[in-house]
């Protein structure tokens, strides 16, 4: 069903920055769902001259398999209603093609079947409350083509904050480690840390690093160390992925940098950092703090972000952070779910719209734009719209295009709304425009290297056959929203620009080892506090296996400034399948 066993996809120009290919006119050889070195002259050929031939693309942080995108769902019933997705015409019968609805939170088939559209074949749900991971992988067995993980809030943990508030930082990480197999998660994700428990429990909002949460020793620094320190201690793929205190607030872009100093010189992860780079005071005006975080991100090689760019249009603002989602309710009016899960942490949904004529959506735009032009390392500086809270998915193409066209660009500055813009670097003019080589480190080569996916995002022999055929066209963003060929594991899902086979994605998720006695700990908590049993909490019959411990980048001591740049010329493809070492397991996905 997954067409033939090899294929030469020939004479296209090729761009493979984690493999020094940049836009080399070259085949790319495919044998058993893995990229080979050559392959017999009578291979079936598929003939791409003229085209450009990418890896498949990653995206790092997205919101597509949890229990707060099923409440979203819920929520967006007219929306999607909408934005019929009718049954796509596959090749196979087997499975069953299906229909669904898009919007901005689309049905698990349809998010599976635009995202292999679009070109992405690997993609991570940024939130999983542990207690409900059991609905993530229903989900993502439901979501076909991408290989697919979740990232396991931890930030405001009840039983994490009982033990950092007893000083037992190693028994934390242990339990960290513990919960992320319990949960089949892929990485150790902090929202808003410390600031949710808060609020769940009829306080205010955390506003400072220090601000105690219910114990003087619990505070959102010791919260972002003791995990910074489990995901490098625990060798995971990935680093800790931060989410900030004060999103979205006017002058949070102290609160970002204190966060990163608080872990300075530990591989960490920022997410979403538009949302994190506003200077101006709490009731003062708005203004972009961009250039200051771009300064720190690009001075600290132990650093990686994502940007989270707002788009202009509808989207759905959907996280873990509750207190964000009810002043966003009560600013805007718009309607708002809040769920607070038991123990773990928080859920809020408030749908939205961004206005080019609305003075903040005009600013939070360019100050993600200015983020990506100011950045000095494209590997550092990775695409994402946070999906669906700065725009969906499906506007990867445009915001392609705004980062590659400054013609373009400064068009539509003109057309946005200009007064909070005054100091902004946008404003004053950047002349940057992102090459192709730069668009695939962005969402592809960038993002697998920070999750630790050593066979994805390249085209190196050994990689897993993910690979993406452009047209080129006057238009980027035409050129990036119509792949003509998409392959997925070897397999031809996408043919002259239509969708023609889905076959079932692969579960990315780590199973690191910890001390088990914390289990004792945990089990006598949940006897006494969780509506769940300790037996009955851990997911099980994972359709894939863990990633094999170690595998990912390089643990944070080696983040010199020099190891780093050695690093971005350590690019020696990998020569043995690692399919073998990691049985059906992520091939560095884990
Ligand atoms: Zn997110």
């Amino acid at each position: 069903m997954s067409g033939p066993r090899r294929l030469r996809i020939a004479g296209g120009t090729v761009h493979d920055p984690a493999n020094g290919v940049d836009g080399e006119v070259r085949d790319v050889c495919v044998e058993d769902g893995r990229i080979v070195a050559t392959l017999p002259a009578d291979a079936p050929t598929l003939d791409v001259r003229g085209m450009v031939v990418m890896a498949g693309g990653v995206d790092m942080h997205a919101h597509i398999a949890s229990s707060a995108v099923n409440q979203g769902r819920r929520l967006l019933a007219a929306e999607r209603a909408a934005d019929p997705a009718p049954a796509p015409a596959l090749d196979d019968g087997e499975p069953l093609p299906r229909s669904g609805t898009g919007g901005t939170l689309p049905t698990t088939f349809t998010t599976g079947y635009r995202y292999a559209g679009l070109g992405y074949t690997t993609v991570f749900d940024a939130a999983v409350a542990p207690l409900f991971a059991r609905s993530t992988h229903a989900e993502l067995d439901d979501t076909p083509i991408i290989d697919a993980g979740g990232f396991i809030l931890m930030g405001n943990d009840e039983y994490l904050f009982r033990l950092i508030d007893a000083g037992e930082r190693e028994r934390a990480r242990d339990y960290a480690g513990w919960l992320l197999g319990a949960a089949g998660g892929y990485a150790i994700k902090v929202v808003n840390p410390g600031g949710v428990e808060r609020w769940k429990s009829g306080g205010r909002n955390v506003a400072a690093l220090d601000d105690p949460v219910g114990s003087s020793r619990v505070t959102p620094r010791a919260i972002l160390e003791t995990l910074a320190d489990a995901a490098n201690a625990l060798e995971l793929p990935h680093a800790a992925h931060v989410h900030c205190n004060n999103l979205g607030v006017p002058g949070n872009v102290a609160t970002t940098l204190e966060s990163m100093r608080a872990v300075a010189g530990r591989r960490c992860h920022f997410t979403h950092l538009q949302y994190h780079s506003y200077g101006g005071s709490a009731g003062g005006a708005w203004r972009s703090g961009a250039r200051e975080l771009a300064e720190y991100v690009n001075a600290h090689p132990e650093v990686s972000a994502d940007v989270g760019q707002v788009m202009f249009g509808p989207a759905t603002t959907l996280t873990a952070d509750a207190p964000v989602e009810y002043l966003l309710h009560k600013s805007s009016g718009r309607r708002w779910t809040n769920v607070d899960v038991e123990l773990e942490t928080g859920c809020g949904i408030v749908p939205y719209s961004y206005k080019e004529r609305a003075a903040v959506a005009a600013l939070q735009w360019a100050v993600g734009l200015e983020l990506f032009l100011l950045a000095a390392d494209p590997w550092r500086m990775l695409l994402s719209t946070d999906h669906p809270n700065g725009g969906s998915f499906q506007s990867y193409p445009e915001l392609i295009r705004l980062l590659m066209d400054r013609a373009y660009r400064d068009e539509q500055l003109k057309r946005v709304n200009p007064k909070l813009l005054a100091g902004s670097a946008l404003a004053d003019g950047l002349a940057r425009e992102y090459t192709l080589n730069e668009i695939a480190i962005v969402t592809r080569a960038g993002p697998a290297r920070q999750l630790g996916l050593r066979t994805k995002g390249h085209l190196g022999v050994g990689a897993d056959a993910d690979v993406t055929v452009y047209a080129r066209s006057e238009n980027v963003a035409t050129m990036f929203a119509t792949p003509r060929f998409v392959l997925k594991g070897g397999t031809l899902v996408v043919e002259e620009g239509a969708l023609r086979r889905a076959p079932a994605g692969r579960r990315l998720h780590v199973r690191p080892a910890y001390d088990p006695a914390v289990e004792r700990g945990v089990e006598r908590f949940f006897d006494a506090y969780a509506t769940v049993s300790f037996a009955n909490y851990p997911v099980r019959g994972l359709r894939d296996a863990p990633m094999p411990a170690g595998r990912g980048a390089p643990p944070a001591r080696e983040f010199t400034a020099g190891a780093l740049a050695e690093r971005h010329h350590d690019v020696a493809p990998r020569t043995e399948s690692s399919r073998d070492a990691a049985p059906g397991g992520a091939g560095g996905g884990g």
